[in-house]
């Protein structure tokens, strides 16, 4: 890990791109997802808008044939009125000359009512066998509309065809064609040749509904291919004759298809430009809406990281006050240059483990040069001692008994200088981790009974009464070299700092599952102030006592100390000045002899 500012930053920048993606990948789903219906509805609307379109031009072009029928059937009834016209003059002439004897005209008045017998009408017809219009006159008539072709027939066989119809007619059975109504049509696409197909009304027109009683061709309907075959409703005429009387006449008006499909194409063409339009619409949004949102996210990024950098460098202010400190922490000076105030609630508890482990340190370093000091000086004295001896050895010619006694004192000084060298070398094993624990199966009672014999010449020569108090056989499992050493230390000091015709007892006891071993004796005493401080190394709680006594340089102790740690073993010390000291030892111990085996293997 390169450093916490580098990997906060990154990790925020991280989690901002991505929580950033996400947002905008489903923003822009959801604006393609909009996008996307926007653009189907105006798909819609532009089909939508074609049909319509459609349907209105092919309204607009059925209405205007209808008109275009109407208008002829209106020229029809002109012609076929001033025929009889014609007709009526001719025979009012024969009335007035009926009077000269002339019977043919006593029918004259029945003639005259407009065609209402078939008699009269057989006779009209007669008078108008057909049909004929002023090619001029229809120009103008049907100017501006829409019918190429017309066809005109009548119920008394007279017919006219528009020119553009040429050999071609349009065939329509006059006897079927709505036999019993007096106005009718009805709307057709037909075949007229394998290369024209058209769209025709065919309007049924009785003379007498011709003219003002002429109903408008309905606006606005709706498309079919026969919509005649719905006609709007013709006002009805209760007082008109029956339609058997009715002289009808039957009206085509049709317009070449073609035409109205080029119409439709170009309808249809318009709704694909629209639809292109549209979809490139869309395409440029979304692609705007792209480019917004890489905008957004580039400055929302750098927005985010630069706020992130900062706050970072904020919250790690505090880390770097910290590091600021301990950079200034040496040999010399121990002490954490900071406040709690200036920590966070978060560092504090770093910043107290810290300041204890510098006062830690602090004491070790100043109990490493104490200790420097206390070896300086415990070797010093045997060594300036055994170089007195030396120089008084050296400064005449002596005896040999002199120069014996002399080597003697140098051999003992020198002794005393490897007991202390050995001891440290023991503590250093020990805090090296380099003296094991090497555990075996021996009589306890045995190794307590060989010390306190070890320790009874220097008890003796004190005048210290000595005794061994246990139980015989007492079988351990644990590292009989080390308890040794604690044992003759203890004993050591018991006899020691005893007082003359003093007294010291080892004890052994055992109880379910541990050892016990006591070493009491009635001798100075430890000060309660200082009971704490004899395990450390070098302390003595009286060091003039041992002047000129290298044998007691305060390591006894702390090796005590070290050896009953490493055997697992409690260690406690009671002691009253004045009335002597009982240190106490309670070491594990299995519970039979066969766990004894076990725990040995
Ligand atoms: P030393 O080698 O000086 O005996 P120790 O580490 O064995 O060093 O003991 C440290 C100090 O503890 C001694 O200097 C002595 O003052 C005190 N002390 C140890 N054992 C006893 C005891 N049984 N009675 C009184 N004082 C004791």
């Amino acid at each position: 890990m390169r450093s916490i500012r580098f990997s906060l930053t990154i990790c925020f920048l991280a989690l901002l791109a991505f929580s950033l993606g996400g947002a905008s990948l489903m923003a822009y789903r959801s604006a393609s997802r909009n996008l996307e219906g926007r653009l189907s509805i105006q798909k819609e609307l532009a089909q939508t808008t074609y049909k319509d379109r459609c349907r209105d031009e092919e309204n607009r072009l059925d209405d205007a044939l209808l008109f275009q029928a109407q208008t002829l059937a209106r020229l029809v009834q002109f012609h076929v009125d001033w025929g009889k016209l014609r007709f009526l003059e001719l025979h009012t002439l024969g009335l007035l000359t009926a009077p000269t004897g002339s019977s043919a005209y006593v029918q004259a008045p029945i003639w005259a009512l407009q065609g209402t017998r078939s008699f009269a009408f057989d006779l009209f017809r007669r008078a108008t066998p057909s049909i004929r219009f002023d090619p001029a006159e229809l120009l103008t008539r049907l100017d501006g509309q829409v019918a190429e072709f017309f066809q005109i027939d009548t119920a008394w066989n007279a017919s006219y065809k528009s020119n553009s119809l040429e050999a071609m007619s349009m065939a329509i059975n006059l006897a079927t064609f709505a036999p019993d109504e007096v106005l009718h049509w009805e709307y057709e696409d037909l075949k007229l040749s394998e290369s024209l197909k058209v769209r025709r009304v065919v309007l049924k027109a009785s003379r007498f509904l011709l003219g003002p009683t002429l109903p408008a061709p309905p606006r606005n309907r709706n498309p079919g291919p026969n919509r005649g075959a719905e006609p709007p409703v013709p006002p009805r005429n209760n007082n008109a004759p029956d339609a058997s009387f009715r002289p009808a006449i039957f009206i085509q008006c049709a317009y070449d298809l073609a035409k109205r499909d080029a119409l439709f194409a170009s309808f249809a063409q318009q709704r694909d430009e629209d639809i292109l339009n549209f979809a490139s619409e869309h395409n440029k949004d979304l692609e705007g809406f792209r480019g917004m949102l890489a905008a957004i996210n580039l400055l929302t990024f750098l927005a985010g990281g630069g706020i992130c950098f900062w706050l970072v460098r904020l919250g790690l202010a505090p880390l770097n006050l910290l590091t600021v400190a301990v950079s200034h922490i040496n040999e010399k000076d121990f002490n954490l240059d900071i406040t709690d105030k200036q920590l966070p609630e978060e560092l504090k508890p770093i910043a107290i483990r810290l300041g204890l482990t510098l006062d830690q340190l602090k004491k070790a370093f100043a109990r490493e040069k104490q200790a420097t000091a206390d070896i300086s000086h415990e070797l010093r004295t045997p060594l300036s001692a055994m170089l007195a001896t030396l120089d008084l050895a050296l400064r005449k010619t002596r005896t040999v008994e002199e120069y014996r006694v002399m080597l003697e004192d140098c051999r003992e000084s020198c002794t005393n200088m490897h007991k202390d060298v050995e001891r440290l070398l023991t503590l250093a094993r020990l805090d090296a981790g380099a003296d094991p624990f090497r555990p075996e199966l021996f009589d306890l009672s045995h190794l307590a009974s060989d010390c306190v014999k070890m320790l009874s010449p220097l008890a003796q020569s004190k005048g210290i009464e000595l005794q061994f108090e246990g139980e015989p056989n007492l079988d351990i499992h644990s590292d009989p070299g080390k308890l040794k050493e604690i044992l003759v230390n203890l004993l050591h000091n018991a006899v020691q700092y005893n007082k003359p015709s003093g007294s010291v007892f080892l004890r052994l006891s055992s109880r379910p599952g541990s050892i016990i071993i006591e070493v009491e004796d009635n001798g100075i005493g430890i000060e309660a102030s200082k009971k704490n401080r004899i395990f450390e190394r070098f302390f003595r709680v009286d060091a003039s006592r041992s002047h000129g006594d290298s044998t007691n340089c305060g390591l006894g102790l702390a090796i005590v100390k070290g050896y009953a740690e490493l055997l697992g073993a409690g260690l406690e010390v009671t002691s009253e000045l004045g009335q002597g000291s009982m240190f106490k030892i309670v070491l594990p111990a299995p519970l039979n002899k066969e766990a004894f085996a076990a725990s040995a293997v």
